[in-house]
């Protein structure tokens, strides 16, 4: 049993989360990916050239994901910067890199959203 469903309709993935479901994502992440701060996650404008953007903001995490982007993109988008996250937390030093450790915690994310 998965603890993320990606929707109920996989097959229309080109359209726009709506903000009621991305925070039911996001709620989910919080459940399931525990990291040490609160993490506050928006659908909103990145910078220019990214779909995603997250950073440490003191005493909270913050994400924001491209309010541009289709529903699968939008929640790989979420699932990638929760990965920073992770690593951010075992290393803050790592908290830019996608290397070996990033993908290990990227790929265990999907994982379990799959299993
Ligand atoms: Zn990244």
């Amino acid at each position: 049993m998965g603890t993320i469903q990606p929707g109920s309709d996989q097959g229309s993935g080109y359209r726009r989360p709506n903000p009621g479901e991305f925070r039911g994502w996001v709620a989910r992440m919080r459940r399931t990916f525990h990291v040490s701060k609160r993490v506050v996650a928006t659908l909103g404008e990145s910078d220019p050239g990214t779909v995603g953007q997250c950073w440490d903001d003191g005493d909270a995490y913050a994400i924001v994901v491209d309010a541009k982007l289709d529903f699968i993109h939008a929640m790989d988008t979420l699932i990638h910067e929760w990965a920073h996250l992770m690593c951010c937390d075992h290393d803050p030093e790592s908290f830019d890199l996608h290397d070996d450790a990033y993908w290990i915690r990227f790929g265990a994310i999907y994982r379990k959203i799959l299993e």
